[in-house]
């Protein structure tokens, strides 16, 4: 089971349309998935198809440790894959853990009992480097981080640089940078083509080869409730969350082989 957060402290820059695509992108490659909902706007929860409004238990009882994440995972609208939901009640969550004993670790000890159950959990944050986050960032093996390619793009990048070293050196020294994803590109945009070619001399292969364009259909799908490969298949959005789907497990199998070989010399 891979354990992905998918974080960038800045809103609106294609977090949850990230996480609810390449969830139903990668169960479409038949991986069992679990998107787990930590944003209290609860944005991917209606975005797979749920309705915030009547749902009891979500990922907030589990911060605050009244449930297990298994008792409060449903399935997701089209049932491709599994979500965590979350709505209004987790923005209390941050206050009502303050003096609780391992607050940051919450998810991390929650998520302990699902290993079993999937290949991919794919983390929704907040817009913000507080306490959920953390527990996101803690959970996690890897951070995958969706950007717009834009001016100030770059200068928030290094406060979270400095969040995930932080989170290294004190609570889970494996936690590594999965991947940098462009989102909402245009390729016509001089300054997005600049930014870009910056990000890659910064993070170098770290960059996904996989650009997500800006597309109509990725705007609409959600109030569907539909991820946009059920909504519209042929839709450069949906072909090109399936094409980052593919970059992944590519990605994967290659450094598995890799580790493979490292073995076989040693
Ligand atoms: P975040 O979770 O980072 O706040 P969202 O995924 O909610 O960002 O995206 C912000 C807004 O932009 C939403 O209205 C969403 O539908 C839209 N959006 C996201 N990605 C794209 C895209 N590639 N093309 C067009 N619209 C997009
Ligand atoms: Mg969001």
């Amino acid at each position: 089971m891979r354990i992905l957060a998918i974080t960038n402290q800045k809103g609106g820059v294609g977090k949850t349309t990230t996480c609810v695509n390449l969830a139903a992108s990668l169960a479409a490659t038949k991986r069992r998935v679990l998107l787990i909902d930590l944003d209290p706007q609860g944005n991917a929860t209606t975005g797979s198809g749920l309705d915030k409004s009547v749902l009891k238990r979500t990922v907030y009882h589990v911060l605050i440790g009244q449930n297990s994440l298994q008792e409060v995972t449903v399935s997701s609208g089209e049932g491709k894959f599994d979500v965590v939901p979350a709505n209004r009640e987790l923005a209390g969550a941050e206050v009502e853990l303050v003096n609780e004993i391992a607050r940051e670790t919450r998810l991390k000890v929650a998520l302990a009992e699902m290993t079993q159950h999937y290949d991919y959990v794919l983390i929704d944050c907040p817009p913000a480097l507080n306490l959920v986050t953390v527990n996101a960032l803690t959970a996690a093996h890897a951070v995958m981080i969706p950007m717009q390619c834009e001016y100030y793009a770059l200068e928030g990048l290094s406060d979270l640089v400095n969040t995930i070293k932080k989170v290294r050196a004190h609570l889970n020294p494996g936690l590594e940078i999965e991947g940098l994803l462009r989102t909402l590109f245009d390729n016509r945009n001089m300054l997005a083509q600049q930014v870009s070619a910056e990000l890659s001399q910064h993070f170098g292969d770290k960059v996904y080869r996989t650009v997500i364009p800006r597309n109509v259909r990725l705007a609409e799908a959600p109030s569907y409730g539909m991820p946009v490969l059920i909504y519209d298949r042929a839709s450069k959005g949906a072909q090109a969350y399936l094409a980052l789907a593919g970059e992944m497990i590519n990605r994967a199998a290659q450094q598995k082989a890799k580790a493979d070989k490292q073995l076989n010399v040693q």
